[in-house]
């Protein structure tokens, strides 16, 4: 689901480096080429490659190993989008890294819009032309400070159908390969022309079904895009054993548990999948991450107006969370209406009765504000109203990115 706001703050010392304008290739004599064996797989897309397995492939290439290392400054400082566009590299490089069918892993944005509060979704077109989206949430606080959150999906689509949620109405394609992941970060960092400071795995599809994608796009976010693990968020519906699965990675990113209703009969109307994941196993699975990693659980909560927002839901929540562990914290994101919901937004004052209630329970709560509303309100939402149309076939230039 959509993040709306991220409370988490960072002061921002980095900016985001100049596309640098490359002159004319280097003619480097190459050593004698040896033919790599490489595996017919997904592999062949740059974006998402470490410093050492980019010096391993110039190595496999017959290149000195530096020419790795300039392959992965070409990838995640210059943001060269295309093998063509590497001229610090050997011409005989370049070409046998082509004809293998290596691929740098950039896709074009098939469309951005931007809201009045600065929230910007895009549209990523991919190699086979699906959709996802991206958002970039700027917020400047009171001291001036700027963070820059990217709100990431990790699947086409997903196949959970949580009832309120556009992205589940519309249905599941695929996971996300690593750099698909990456490179949605790359592209928000060039629209605002900063860098990310926070990144938050919720937007479309369940991380946890792409889990081994999410933890290689994790690790390149943090070592080769440099942003720090505390900084990052994984979000989770609940999918049986995936939670211990990440504790064992024992990462210093938040784990964000999206519970949306304080017992298992609300949950299982909510969300469909529930059934095959009882809360009180999801709970007793957040406090062993706990234990595990020394890293606390929040819980996402969406009001729904008449279904989980009154005050009683509230106190048997805090309950709930004071049953498996000490100091919760809980971001109460009231809904965004979507087409075709059968949900209503809550009113603002059963969103402070909520919390309050809450609060009164010593829960620490956060309410979302909501952000971007008008850039196609929900998660998927913009992406639905897309993909109802057939896809454009002409590339997308940045003058076609426009804000309403
Ligand atoms: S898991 Fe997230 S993206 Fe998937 S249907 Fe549920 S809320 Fe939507």
């Amino acid at each position: 689901m959509a993040v709306l706001q991220q409370g988490c703050s960072a002061s921002i010392a980095r900016s985001l480096r100049p596309h640098i304008s490359m002159t004319a290739a280097a003619a480097i004599a190459s050593p004698p080429m040896v033919v790599p064996m490489l595996r017919k797989t997904d592999s062949r897309f740059l974006i998402g490659m470490s410093e050492s397995e980019l010096r391993q492939l110039a190595l496999d290439y017959g290149q000195k190993s530096y020419r790795g290392k300039q392959l992965h400054d070409l990838l995640y400082k210059t943001r060269a989008k295309e093998i063509q566009d590497f001229s610090h590299l050997p011409q005989v490089f370049r070409e046998e890294l082509r004809e293998a069918g290596w691929r740098v892993g950039r896709s074009p944005i098939h469309r951005a819009v931007t809201a009045s509060d600065g929230t910007v979704k895009i549209l990523i077109r991919l190699e086979d032309n699906r959709l996802i989206e991206a958002v970039g949430i700027p917020v400047e606080d009171d001291k001036g400070s700027f963070r820059l959150t990217a709100c990431v999906s990790s699947q086409v689509g997903c196949p959970l159908r949580c009832s309120f949620c556009a992205t589940g109405k519309g249905g599941y394609s695929r996971n996300l390969l690593r750099h698909e992941i990456v490179e949605q970060v790359m592209a928000i960092e060039e629209i605002f022309k900063h860098r990310v400071t926070n990144v938050v795995f919720m937007g479309m599809g369940e991380p946890m079904l792409n889990l081994k994608s999410v933890l290689e796009a994790h690790r390149c976010l943090n070592k080769d895009i440099q942003i720090g693990q505390r900084m990052m968020t994984i979000s989770t519906v609940g999918v049986p054993n995936t939670i211990k699965m990440l504790a064992s990675h024992k990462l210093q990113s938040t784990l964000a548990v999206s519970l949306h209703a304080p017992n298992q009969k609300i949950r299982e109307e909510i969300i469909p999948s529930a059934k095959s994941y009882p809360l009180d196993a999801i709970m007793h699975d957040c406090k062993e991450y706990f234990l595990e990693t020394g890293r606390r659980v929040s819980f996402e909560y969406t009001l729904l107006a008449g279904t989980n927002d009154a005050v009683e839901h509230a106190i048997e929540l805090a309950e709930l969370l004071h049953c498996y562990s000490r100091g919760s914290h809980v971001n109460l994101i009231p809904f965004n209406p979507i087409d075709g919901s059968e949900y209503r937004r809550p009113y603002k004052k059963a969103v402070l009765a909520f919390a309050a209630a809450l609060e009164d329970k010593k829960i620490t709560v956060t309410v979302r504000q909501t952000r971007g509303l008008d850039a196609s309100a929900a998660c998927g939402q913009l992406r639905n109203d897309f993909q109802k149309s057939p896809l454009l076939e002409v590339p997308t230039t940045e003058s076609q990115l426009s804000p309403l």
